[in-house]
């Protein structure tokens, strides 16, 4: 039965613990310059949409553009010999020197709200091909001021950069959702000082300027009808997933669970340098991605190439990645 295996797994999920040990990372983050190259393909103009339909909801992928970063080993397994990851890189058709990294925020459109789930790196990802959320939201029929409600799943840069525009907010009339954990963690000035700082400093001047309009979530707290906030720690202290549900068809949008659609599903136990506790984060994505498989849902990570949304095969090792086709249309 479909209720009760949600609430099996949210359970399961909110066992998870929180590691907030390790509060490192974040010192090459995802937008060091030394990292990048630029990218041929994003340019400005071009603008990437993707809508499904989900019983009575709309699900608009409005993707914030790609960043192209070198050295995959230094990401990705880091606790593994980098010819072990060169050598699946390669088995997947990917190259060994450089990766992509896309940027996937969401719009769900229930028909009473609009809501945007993560808002892109804004005006600091421009010069690298990311920094699109705000063109693809209109490209796909939505001015910033019908957003009623931005839900962050945590709040690092790539995730809250859109949230101020031209130095005033992009989203006039929402209202904000985050985890309460996550808030106060980055607000905390025991962060000062840290390798953490500069996203400290990011959330200071983007999320609490809105603090007295933001809703702090905790686990398995429904922030409108059909749609849940489950927390998913160790990419970050409150990194949450949601659940959402419309007339009996699923959806995950599984944030930073993920990151790298090859890598980190075939092999979900190597750690990942953007992950802050990265034994949780792996604790987490194995139960996570388990649901995923198991249910056979669809689902939408935020860093999963466009189109973004697919689904998950379980293999002996780690899972394979199903890109949909035509699974909403019909
Ligand atoms: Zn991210």
């Amino acid at each position: 039965m479909l209720g009760n295996h949600l609430t099996t797994r949210r359970k399961l999920l909110g066992a998870a613990t929180i590691g907030l040990a390790s509060p490192y990372l974040l010192s090459s983050n995802l937008v060091a310059p030394d990292g990048y190259a630029q990218d041929p393909v994003s340019q400005p103009e071009s603008y990437r949409v993707n809508k499904i339909q989900l019983g009575a909801m709309k699900i608009v992928v409005v993707s914030d553009g790609r960043t192209i970063q070198n050295r995959p080993w230094e990401t990705f397994g880091t606790d593994r010999p980098p010819e072990e990851v060169k050598m699946l890189l390669q088995q997947n058709f990917l190259p060994t020197e450089q990766f992509v990294v896309s940027y996937a925020p969401i719009i769900i459109d229930t028909g009473t709200e609009v809501i945007l789930v993560d808002t892109g790196f804004g005006e600091d990802g421009r010069s690298n091909g990311a920094g699109k959320m705000l063109g693809a939201l209109q490209a796909a029929g939505y001015s910033p001021d019908r957003i009623t409600m931005v839900f962050l799943t945590h709040l690092h840069r790539d995730h809250i950069g859109g949230l101020r525009e031209a130095g005033s907010e992009t989203f006039a009339k929402a209202r904000y959702a985050v985890n309460a954990t996550e808030y106060d963690f980055w607000i905390s000035d025991a962060r000062v000082g840290t390798a953490t700082e500069g996203n400290h400093l990011q959330v200071l001047e983007r999320v609490k300027p809105v603090a007295a309009k933001t809703t702090f979530v905790t686990n398995q707290q429904t922030i409108a009808p059909g749609i849940t906030a489950v927390s998913a720690p160790g990419h970050s202290p409150g990194h949450m997933i949601l659940l959402v549900e419309s007339e009996g068809r699923r959806l995950v949008i599984s944030a930073d669970t993920v990151v790298h659609y090859a890598v980190g599903l075939q092999r979900p136990n190597w750690e990942v340098r953007f992950d802050m506790d990265t034994a949780g984060a792996a604790v987490t994505r194995q139960k996570v991605l388990d649901m995923i498989a198991t249910d056979r849902v669809p689902f939408i990570g935020y860093h999963m190439p466009h189109p973004s949304v697919g689904f998950l095969e379980k293999r002996t090792e780690g899972y394979r990645f199903e890109p949909a086709s035509y699974q909403f249309d019909i």
